[in-house]
């Protein structure tokens, strides 16, 4: 079948294959997300060496097979095309064997062996696996860093008596949602046992957590509860991040809060996260906004900030910024540019990014995140 092209300019970029997302669902361990941002492959980590390549970047932790898709965009479906790596010993092609021909499905496999940081390149091929380059794409490996997530199921009680103990239904289906998202980055969560705590807060208000008058002294609370029961010693953290579990905020439709050590340290507090629980069991919309919105904070405590620093008051509006984890809102806007990236109930989106645009001040999350967890600073 002949390719429509039209010449349109005395130079004109013909793009035949494009690398994506193997499938734009929630995340998956084996579907990670692609930074497809551009062909430019901005600022590197000095770990990460230079390239040449021109396409998107991928992360997988070492030891995990991943599915990627290739689409056809400029392309005969009848012409064979074939995968394969400049260095099979940090990246393997799994399937299909030999790299190709791919299925109609697009899809291959590909596989982390080792390496930190390091990045071959994975072409696609027209014909065999040594024919002409198509598209390209830029591997990383990470080795697996985990940090621990501590659950609390906390019962407010108040005027109207001992409260309910709140909980989360479906919290380890929830906490693996987390770790699928963070997944690409190498990041990993322990979860300990989960802590059953009683609290009384000054708003005295049974199962409510006040977000209004006396919220300062609410959230200090509540995230202080960790470090009493270990009796904690001042200018000492808890090496774990903190999730309290709460019945409900006074605030109707209000979901949760993160507190990272930037923000602990300007009202006085512990970090931690505070999530409410009605509302949320038993409402599959809801369970998955949770995760993210857990995945969100945690992405703070690891030093990232919202993207582009613009808050939820003056959020980007640019199709990227609304598939970043780091979008400042829990829901996006109804658009038709997002059906693609898996959040068809219009959660946030979930793409960390690996690149480091210049021009983006919050770019480079990846990096970010594992430099915080290795320099020990992100309690
Ligand atoms: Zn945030
Ligand atoms: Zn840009």
């Amino acid at each position: 079948m002949a390719i429509p092209l039209e010449a349109q300019a005395e130079t004109q970029y013909v793009v035949p294959l494009r690398f994506k997302r193997a499938a734009f669902t929630y995340a998956g361990f084996e579907t990670p997300e692609l930074d497809t941002r551009g062909y430019e492959m901005g600022t590197r980590p000095s770990g990460w060496g230079s390239s040449d390549a021109r396409g998107p970047m991928l992360g997988i932790m070492n030891g995990q097979e991943v599915r990627v898709k290739i689409e056809r965009e400029r392309l005969d479906e009848a012409a064979p095309v074939f995968v394969t790596s400049t260095n099979p010993a940090i990246v393997e092609i799994t399937e299909p064997e030999n790299g190709g021909p791919l299925p109609a499905s697009g899809i291959f496999k590909c596989k982390a062996l080792a390496g930190e940081g390091d990045h071959p390149v994975i072409q696609a091929r027209l014909g065999s696996a040594e024919g002409p380059v198509l598209a390209e794409l830029e591997p990383h490996t990470f080795s697996r860093l985990r940090i621990a997530i501590t659950p609390h199921n906390v019962r407010i009680d108040g005027a109207g008596g001992n409260g309910t103990r709140a909980s989360l239904t479906r919290l380890a289906d929830i906490l693996r949602r987390v770790r699928k998202i963070w997944r690409p980055c190498g990041i990993d969560f322990t979860i300990n046992a989960t802590i059953n705590d009683n609290i009384t807060l000054g708003s005295n208000i049974t199962d409510t957590f006040d977000n209004a008058s006396t919220w300062a002294g609410d959230i200090r609370q509540i995230l202080g509860l960790q470090r009493t029961r270990l009796s904690l010693p001042a200018g000492t953290n808890d090496q774990s991040i903190n999730m309290y579990m709460i019945d409900t905020f006074s605030n109707p439709g209000f979901v949760g809060y993160g507190i990272s050590r930037d923000t602990a340290d300007s009202i006085g507090s512990d970090t931690g996260i505070v999530i409410n629980c009605a509302g949320v069991n038993g409402n599959e919309v809801q369970e998955e906004r949770t995760a993210r919105t857990v995945a969100h904070e945690i992405g703070h405590f690891l030093r990232l900030k919202h993207v582009e620093e613009k808050n939820a008051a003056d959020a980007v509006e640019y199709t990227y910024g609304l598939w970043q984890l780091m979008y400042p809102k829990s829901w996006v806007p109804a658009d038709a540019r997002i059906k693609e990236f898996g959040n068809g109930t219009r959660a946030r989106g979930h793409l960390i990014t690996l690149k480091n645009h210049q021009h983006h001040s919050t770019d480079g999350e990846c990096d970010t995140a594992r430099r915080s967890i290795r320099d020990g600073n992100w309690t």
